[in-house]
């Protein structure tokens, strides 16, 4: 028989990946999205069963409610639950974050117990519930046996930490009867084909140096993970039976913005763009952050390279990645072929006609 999965937050970037894959491999995919007649963020979903294998159907919920949890989970053998608040600023309450990503999850969780058809859950938390707030200068980089010092940690790395935590505390805690298994994955800066033009989220990094929203790179490291490839680890995740009560890092080496700028500068600018080069010094950034909250966040990870290591994944979840050149490449041509990005010549050349 088909086997079924949830996959919560289907509208979002990983996610809509995530039920391509699945729908590929012929799984019956369930998708929870907020709201089924918000078309601009959930209309590209209805193409992803086109030409697959398996089904998708989406249902409403939101990790704000216990409404609806019960109904999505409902016959399904296993749960990708992908969704939460995913910010491109500092919230001016933290709880904001904090609350739906936590109880969301424990949300999420106790329809699974409760389903007695779920199997195993694959959690998408992040790098962020890893390596941040440590004050540590070791150069080693961060593997699964580290945890984010949440004290020390801005609101997003505090909602991927506590949350996480939440998760494994309470499958520990769980009735014989109710047991499910939990796998987690901790993603790197997630960049890759966008499949809509709404997608709004890490590929902002690749956005705003594409469209020259910014004048420069401030020294911010990423470590950097392919979408299709993240999608795969999920899926690897969901079905290798040695995986469970496993924590996995996906993500690259530590790259600087500013190397992400010449690769696309490499590719792109002989194509009209005007991607910038240079470097953008901290004091900017610090003027910038009194108006613009995604240079707040800036701030908070400048001059702090990404160091983790995705030794585990690559050889327990059979597990590769493609060179992140690729992805950085892909992400922008998918840009520019969804129309989020256009070339400067052409920008200038419409601008000048509605002048
Ligand atoms: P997106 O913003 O594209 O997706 C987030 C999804 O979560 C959306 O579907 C959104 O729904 C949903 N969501 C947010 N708040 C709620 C809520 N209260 N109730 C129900 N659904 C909600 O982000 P990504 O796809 O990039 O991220 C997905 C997951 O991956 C997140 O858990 C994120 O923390 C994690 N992650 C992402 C990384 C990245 O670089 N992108 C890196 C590491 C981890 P809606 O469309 O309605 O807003």
């Amino acid at each position: 028989m088909t086997e079924r999965v949830l996959v919560t937050g289907a509208s979002g970037f990983i996610a809509g990946h995530c039920i391509r894959d699945l729908l590929d491999q012929g799984y019956a995919v369930r998708g929870t999205v907020r709201d089924l007649t918000s078309a601009d963020k959930i209309a590209h979903l209805y193409g992803l069963a086109d030409g697959a294998a398996g089904e998708l159907e989406l249902v409403e919920a939101d990790l704000s409610s216990d409404d609806g949890w019960p109904e999505a989970v409902a016959g399904c053998d296993y749960v990708l639950h992908v969704a939460s608040p995913f910010p491109s600023g500092v919230p001016d309450d933290e709880d904001e974050l904090i609350r739906p990503a936590v109880d969301g999850t424990l949300r999420v969780l106790r329809a699974c117990a409760a389903s007695g058809t779920v199997r195993r859950v694959v959690l998408t938390s992040s790098v962020a519930a890893i390596s941040s707030g440590h004050s540590r200068r070791d150069p080693a980089p961060y593997t699964e046996h580290d945890w984010s010092v949440v004290e020390h940690s801005t609101a997003y790395q505090k909602s991927k930490t506590l949350a996480e935590r939440a998760a494994w505390d309470y499958v520990a805690e769980l009735a014989e009867a109710q047991r499910f298994e939990l796998a987690v994955i901790n993603p790197g800066l997630v960049l890759g084909p966008v499949q809509t033009a709404a997608a709004r989220t890490s590929v902002n990094v690749v956005r705003t140096l594409l469209a020259r929203a910014q004048p420069g790179s401030p020294a911010i490291g990423f470590a950097v993970v392919d979408v299709r490839d993240l999608a795969v680890a999920h899926r690897h995740a969901m079905t290798l039976p040695h995986a469970a009560g496993h924590r996995y890092i996906c993500a690259g080496d530590n790259i600087w913005m500013r190397d992400i700028a010449k690769t696309l500068a490499a590719e792109f600018n002989p194509r009209g763009f005007r991607v910038p080069t240079g470097s953008v010094p901290r004091w900017l950034v610090w003027i910038a952050a009194r108006f613009d909250p995604t240079m707040r966040l800036a701030l908070e990870l400048i001059g702090r390279p990404e160091r983790v290591d995705s030794t585990k994944a690559r050889r327990e979840l059979n597990w590769q990645m493609r060179p992140t050149e690729r992805t950085i490449i892909d992400t922008a041509e998918s840009l520019i072929e969804h129309g989020v990005v256009t070339p400067a010549r052409r920008r200038l050349a419409r601008q000048a006609a509605t002048a």
